[in-house]
């Protein structure tokens, strides 16, 4: 079914996504602050639009891809928030990678003006987001989760339903906590067979194919040169960003303290991640952290 759809964010994620949408055979209408990604869009299909408020208006589905917790909460929030001007029939569904807190307060007031809201936020990268083959982890309720299902199908492969709004915040930071872990520990043991004589794409081989295969290692190698398409072999262009790594291991590091969760590995790999940032990688692809264990 054809549906009129806003989306809001289109960066390295959200464009990607809603080129998807388009594809799809939804009428999308796009915004975001940058005006070239916008362009992008529209020479892709899309509606441009001149600013959040229309691409919300008059629309069956909102979809918002914006980078942290103060840009969603101000997206809807406040005075000026959507959240005055969105249609009760409309469907939010918020896909960025938030505190929890923050996604239950922008549901909460969506609610009591009679929109539906779920946070979805997404696993799978640019290269998912591209393919239209992303995870989604939805929170929200049964009937929220049913309408959103079929429009999150057009975007990803796998949509999971992992409890009440808020939820899918959780189950995607601790995702991501294990995902820098692998990271750093993938870089580590890279560089240590590199300064034992390795070639690196050759202990990539081996290791994919023993006990310590992970994601990181197979699809998204951080040595430059073992795999011709990823960041790495790019100069480390995003991909995902470290500043984005390095807010979400602080929004691990938040709700381990909050549950009284114990997280040696995700404190180690958050102060790593802030390490890179202060050397000024905060920009570049998430992979970059095998630089930190470079002798270069
Ligand atoms: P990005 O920085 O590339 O894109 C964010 C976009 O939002 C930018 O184009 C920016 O101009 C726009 N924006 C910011 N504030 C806005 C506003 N008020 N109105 C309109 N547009 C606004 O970030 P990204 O990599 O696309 O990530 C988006 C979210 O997805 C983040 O929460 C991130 O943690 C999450 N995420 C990213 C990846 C990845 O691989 N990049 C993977 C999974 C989840």
């Amino acid at each position: 079914m054809s549906l009129s759809i806003g989306f809001i964010g289109l960066g390295n994620m959200g464009g990607p996504m809603a080129a998807n949408l388009v594809k799809a055979g939804h009428q999308v209408k796009v915004f975001d602050l940058n005006q070239s990604v916008v362009n992008d869009l529209a020479n892709k299909g899309a509606i441009a639009a001149i600013d959040a408020k229309h691409s919300a208006s008059d629309v069956d589905v909102l979809i918002s891809m914006l980078p942290a917790s103060k840009h969603v909460k101000s997206l809807y929030l406040g005075e000026t928030g959507l959240v005055h001007i969105l249609a009760k029939s409309t469907l939010v569904i918020d896909c960025s990678t938030i505190d929890a807190a923050s996604a239950r307060d922008v549901g909460a007031e969506l609610s009591e003006h009679g929109i539906d809201f779920v946070d979805a936020p997404v696993s799978g990268g640019v290269a998912g987001a591209t393919a239209g083959t992303l995870t989604f982890i939805v929170g929200g309720g049964d009937e929220q989760f049913a309408k959103a299902q079929p429009v999150l199908a057009d975007m990803g492969k796998n949509i999971f339903h992992a409890g009440d709004i808020g939820a899918g915040q959780v189950a995607k930071i601790c995702n991501n906590m294990l995902l820098s872990i692998l990271m750093a520990g993938t870089s580590e043991a890279l560089q240590m067979g590199i300064n034992n004589g390795l070639d690196p794409k050759v202990l990539s081989d081996i290791m994919t194919a023993s006990s310590g295969r992970n994601w990181t290692l197979e699809l998204y190698n951080p040595c430059p040169g073992v795999m011709d398409t990823t960041p790495a072999s790019n100069d480390y262009k995003p991909g995902f960003m470290v500043d984005l790594m390095a807010k979400d291991l602080g929004l691990a590091m938040e709700a381990a303290q909050q549950s009284n969760s114990s997280t040696p590995m995700g404190s180690m790999a958050k102060n790593l991640y802030t390490m890179l940032q202060h050397q000024g990688a905060g920009s570049e692809d998430f992979s970059a952290i095998f630089k930190l264990f470079s002798k270069e």
